[in-house]
């Protein structure tokens, strides 16, 4: 087992995760489950998260201050946000278009709809509060809370990425600024804090098959409880939702990041996803594009060769604000609760939800379940009500393992395309 490749042990701890699944939830092992498997998938998640804010800090100090002048780092900086925001967008449209053309929410009968809606009344319920505050927020929110008035309470909890690569980028842009001999022994210490990090990384790893074969069989009982029949149920009823939405995230993966990476990067697709395979596998059993981090840097640097100051720069900030597989789960998800509930939607609307869509894919946590709640941010906007949520809730987590994994594909697609940028300067 041990010689072979992280991605092959990682294949296996899911697919052995998927037996134990399939089997606990038809002997009705549940119970064992949550108790005794349960918490080793969780204590995988929370290692990999352990690492990732310190990683994020430290990448992205080395990264700013290694690019030493003010203008490579603001073409740097303004190229990355250009590519997060316009590939957000495309997505965003292609999700648009899928569920405009397919219209899931046709094939939902008013009942059923209802049915769910009672069913998972106190899910949505629970999400409300956190999706109001954002909802109500000013339109100066996001900018005042990526501001944090200490670091240490910023990096306590992974939602609060943003501040910890707020405070990151400023303490960079200190060390450009200073006079270099005077900060040099501040840069050997972060440079050596990186390589004490990366060999945590490598400890954890090792763990990976482990942890991947926990979340998988506990999520496959979760879902399916003690009652598989009841799962399969829902499934055939939001069934058709789910498969637009794959298909849109198919066109995102091998229609336009195949024409991207070949006009805008050094690679052949096949190449380059092959590249971010562990990275991708990953994504799929955690659910977390922050928990992948530390793994996706490492496919980005190691597999595919983009320069530490650039994967350093754009892969953290990534995580948080360039999801391409949330952006096209927000479209398709509002337009489907909208059919759903029988509105006929303009093209003004249309218009809305693709950008609001963008929005909230840049403001979810890189966490799991975090889409969701940003969902009634885009339905607010379009009056389409927010019990709405409820029919998307049941289907959530397995389109989130999806989704997550062109979130963290697009991190390294964008790192490529500026890494070539910036070797032709
Ligand atoms: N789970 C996703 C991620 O971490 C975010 C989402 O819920 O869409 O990238």
């Amino acid at each position: 087992m041990k010689k072979l490749p992280l991605h092959s042990r990682i294949l296996i701890g899911m697919c052995l995760g998927i037996l134990w699944g399939l089997l606990a939830s038809n002997f009705g092992w549940v119970d064992f489950t949550i108790d005794w498997i349960k918490p080793f998938g969780s204590i995988f998640v929370n290692l990999l998260k352990l690492v990732a804010v310190p990683l994020v800090l430290v990448t992205i100090i080395l990264g700013i201050s290694s690019l030493s002048d003010l203008t490579k780092l603001t073409r740097i900086g303004t190229q990355t946000l250009v590519l997060f925001f316009s590939i957000s967008l495309i997505c965003a449209v292609i999700g648009l278009l899928f569920a405009s053309s397919l219209q899931p929410g046709k094939y939902l009968s008013a009942e059923k709809r209802d049915e769910i809606k009672l069913k998972y009344a106190d899910d949505v319920g629970s999400r409300m509060g956190v999706a109001e505050m954002v909802k109500d927020a000013g339109p100066l929110q996001i900018i005042e809370d990526l501001v944090p008035g200490n670091i240490f309470f910023a990096s306590q909890d992974n939602r609060n990425m943003l501040q910890v690569i707020f405070f990151a980028i400023l303490f960079g842009l200190g060390i450009v600024l200073s006079p270099k001999e005077k900060v040099q022994g501040v840069i050997s210490f972060f440079d050596g804090v990186n390589e004490v990090i990366l060999k945590m990384v490598n400890i954890i790893m090792k763990y990976a098959p482990i942890g991947v074969f926990a979340l998988i069989g506990a999520l496959i009982v979760d879902m399916a409880g003690n009652n598989p029949a009841d799962a399969l149920a829902i499934l055939k009823v939001l069934g058709i939702f789910a498969l637009v939405f794959i298909a849109a995230l198919l066109a995102v993966m091998f229609g336009l990041y195949p024409i991207l990476v070949r006009s805008f990067t050094r690679f052949k697709y096949l190449e380059f996803l092959r590249a971010l395979v562990p990275a991708q596998l990953l994504a799929f059993s955690t659910s977390s594009s922050a928990a992948t981090l530390p793994i996706t840097l490492e496919c980005t640097e190691k597999n595919l060769k983009v320069r530490e100051e650039i994967a350093g720069f754009v892969l953290p900030l990534g995580i948080t604000i360039n999801m391409h597989g949330t952006a096209v789960h927000q479209a398709v998800s509002a337009v489907f609760i909208a059919q759903a509930f029988g509105h006929d939607l303009t093209l003004t609307q249309y218009a809305i939800v693709a950008f609001t869509s963008v929005l909230a894919s840049m403001g979810a946590p890189a966490v799991p379940g975090a889409g969701i709640i940003m969902q009634l941010m885009v339905l607010g906007a379009i009056g389409v009500e927010a019990e709405g949520l409820a029919l998307i809730l049941a289907v959530d987590r397995p389109l989130d393992m999806l989704r997550t994994i062109p979130n963290v594909v697009g991190d390294a697609l964008v790192a490529s395309i500026i890494d070539k940028r910036e070797m032709e300067q």
